[in-house]
């Protein structure tokens, strides 16, 4: 007797958190394994991280999908948070320049004062 014609929204939410829950299992898995691999050193800025601190250092996929998981670690990179960050926030930006097609070599202007002015204006004219 199967009665699963009926969409039990609560079904669902339970259904998005196991997902959930398994894809951080899946994280918890490769990362243990990358810090086997690995040394404890951020591959950006190369701080050193143990013990507690070891929580800040993240594992990145160089190609960008979480589910390419190589056994000999070759698709992992040991980033710390914030070098982490900084390489999505990278990516997402290169990304959307590349839409229009190829590869738009784009001086990051990570420094650039009239970034932040430019948004307070948008942000502003409403
Ligand atoms: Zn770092
Ligand atoms: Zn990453």
């Amino acid at each position: 007797m199967v009665e699963n014609n009926k969409r039990d929204p609560d079904q669902v939410e339970r259904m998005l958190a196991e997902m959930r829950r398994e894809q951080l299992q899946r994280q918890a898995g490769y990362r243990e394994q990358a810090l086997k691999l690995f040394p404890h050193v951020c591959g950006r800025c190369t701080r050193e991280f143990e013990g507690k601190g070891l929580r800040e250092l993240t594992v990145h996929h160089k190609d960008h999908n979480h589910d390419n998981n190589p056994p000999d670690g070759s698709n992992w990179e040991l980033l710390c948070l914030y070098c982490h960050d900084h390489e999505h926030t990278r990516a997402v930006q290169e990304g959307r320049v590349g839409e229009t097609g190829g590869t738009i070599q784009k001086p990051t202007l990570s420094h650039s004062p009239f970034a932040g002015l430019n948004d307070r204006f948008n942000g502003t004219k409403k």
